[in-house]
């Protein structure tokens, strides 16, 4: 964690950190700030890059550092029939993945395309989106110790840890208090019940590509129509071309470099030259089906029938991905396969996401883009990488998703920066547009650009009636109307669970 400074640029002064080892750690915590009037700013892992990684909304905050408790609560009772992991902060996507690969192979999660390292709770808190849908979906079951000092468990987990319906049912009965504590600033959370996922029999990716811009109206409103009918159960990611040769460059390099033994002086310009051949597309498509082999056959059929007409369908999987590898990479004197086998090359661990294997290959990719692949993927924040999302959700509408991301695209082109989008196809109601600049933070010009497209990007989107699915830490004040009713009750329900105003102050809340 680097609480001097962040891939957005921006960052809060933190005036300590404190590392509780469990629930008494925090409790204790909490009951000191109540007594000393100090604000916390709890993290799980504290790599929330893109929105303020550990820095807090106002300045002066005890960062209160959560990623050394990471104990799976519930080890041995974790099955096929009781997949429900209950987790502490710590946890991370990776520690997840090894210990089901051990304990309990036929089970699998939501994983995210952010880093091994990355945690379960804080990401699914910040209401992050895995490759099964928004995690929030997943959690529940949480045990928070108030700003005021109580220890409150949500749902079921009230009628304690020995009851049969502790950590299975996920609503309990009468208000759901969960909510209040994602994207929230009343508690902090020291561990929730997880929802584990069986792993399927058979599950094929499904990657798209669009050469006519003109079409991506009707391309989105074909792709929503399959998530609605669940034939694609997974979140389908709709990537512009910036984004598609971003996600690609870093794999390409390493294919060129290390297997072909191309040199630096001769990699720019090779790695170009791969990437016009391979991702030539205005936009191409990445999602997911599952479900026993003939589920997965019929629901293929299907997209083919459907999509066929629009964009260039292939089916993908880790056998078809190693064959094709294998034979490209044989003929990789010959141009063609020598891109192909690159594209491959780069595209398996992405692939893997839709499995439930977390990567650390869209950090790395950024890592070496700034220059420091020598340095670990959690070492992000340490590098002259700037990033800022600005991620409008947005209504299941293929045109209006169309015309608000052209318009992102035309406010970043006047900023002399180029847009990285995804339209993401998360639920059956709804999409968002994850979008995010890049800049050189080391470059104040560079920086303050970034920050001024940052700010009319969000300008434009609450023009057109919307707002972003998540606030970086930088943009609270922009997010939160003091005037309204609605952040007024957020106010009133602030003042019932921290009255002393002690945790996060300003996060999603009027700061005072
Ligand atoms: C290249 C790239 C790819 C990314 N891909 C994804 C992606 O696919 N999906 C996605 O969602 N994000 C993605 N991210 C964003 C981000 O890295 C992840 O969301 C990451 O999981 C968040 O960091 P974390 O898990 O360490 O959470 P934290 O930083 O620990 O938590 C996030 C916030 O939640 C609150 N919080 C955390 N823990 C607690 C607690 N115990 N009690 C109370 N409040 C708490 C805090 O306010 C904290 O700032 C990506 C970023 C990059 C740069």
């Amino acid at each position: 964690m680097n609480v001097a400074g962040n891939v957005t640029g921006i960052s809060q002064e933190i005036s300590d950190v404190e590392r509780p080892d469990d629930l008494a750690g925090v409790q204790q915590l909490v009951a000191r700030a109540r007594r000393d009037k100090t604000p916390l700013y709890p993290v799980s892992t504290g790599l929330n890059w893109g929105y303020g990684s550990v820095s807090p909304v106002c300045a002066g905050a005890t960062l209160v550092d959560l990623s050394g408790m990471r104990r799976i609560l519930n080890e041995s009772e974790i099955s096929v029939t009781n997949p429900v992991a209950v987790i502490e902060p710590g946890v991370t996507q990776q520690q997840l993945h090894a210990f089901l690969s051990k304990r309990c192979p036929s089970l699998t999660f939501n994983v995210t395309g952010s880093a091994l390292d990355t945690s379960i709770i804080g990401n699914s808190l910040d209401r992050g989106v895995g490759y099964m849908g928004p995690r929030r979906e997943d959690l529940f079951g949480l045990e928070v110790v108030t700003g005021a000092g109580t220890v409150l468990q949500t749902g079921f987990r009230r009628l304690g840890e020995a009851s049969p319906l502790a950590h299975c049912h996920p609503y309990g009965l009468g208000p759901m208090l969960d909510g209040l504590f994602f994207q929230g600033n009343f508690g902090i959370v020291t561990s929730a019940c997880f929802k584990l996922l069986p792993r399927p029999a058979c599950q094929v990716g499904i990657s798209l590509a669009l050469s006519d811009a003109s079409l991506l109206a009707q391309f989105i409103d074909v792709l929503a129509q399959l998530k609605r009918e669940r034939v694609m159960g997974s979140v389908t990611h709709i990537a512009n071309k910036a984004r598609t040769r971003a996600s690609l460059a870093y794999g390409v390099a390493r294919y060129l470099e290390e297997k072909c033994g191309v040199g630096a002086a001769a990699l720019g310009r090779e790695g170009e030259r791969v990437l016009n051949i391979v991702a030539p597309d205005e936009w191409t498509s990445l999602g997911g089906i599952s479900g026993t082999k003939r589920q997965v056959d019929a629901a293929v059929a299907e997209v083919r029938a459907r999509v066929g007409g629009l964009a260039r369908v292939m089916e993908i999987d880790d056998a078809k991905l190693s064959l094709g590898y294998n034979i490209l990479h044989w003929f990789r004197a010959f141009p063609w396969a020598r891109a192909n086998a690159a594209a491959i090359a780069a595209v398996r661990p992405l692939n893997g996401l839709a499995t439930g294997v977390p990567t650390d290959v869209a950090i790395a990719n950024l890592l070496w883009r700034f220059g420091r692949s020598d340095l670990l993927a959690r070492e992000l924040d340490n590098t002259n990488c700037g990033l800022m999302f600005v991620s409008p959700a947005l209504p299941m509408d293929g045109r209006f998703a169309a015309d608000v991301v052209q318009g992102m695209t035309a406010i970043a082109r006047d900023h002399q920066l180029e847009l990285y989008a995804t339209i993401n196809i998360e639920t059956e109601s709804s999409m968002v547009a994850v979008t995010n600049l890049l800049f050189d933070r080391s470059d104040a010009k560079a920086m303050e650009r970034a920050k001024r497209c940052a700010d009319a990007l969000h300008a434009f989107i609450k023009a057109r009636g919307l707002e972003v699915y998540r606030a970086r830490a930088d943009m609270m004040a922009d997010v939160v109307d003091p005037s309204s009713d609605y952040w007024k009750m957020v106010r009133q329900l602030k003042l019932a669970l921290d009255p002393d105003n002690i945790i996060a102050p300003g996060r999603y809340n009027i700061p005072e």
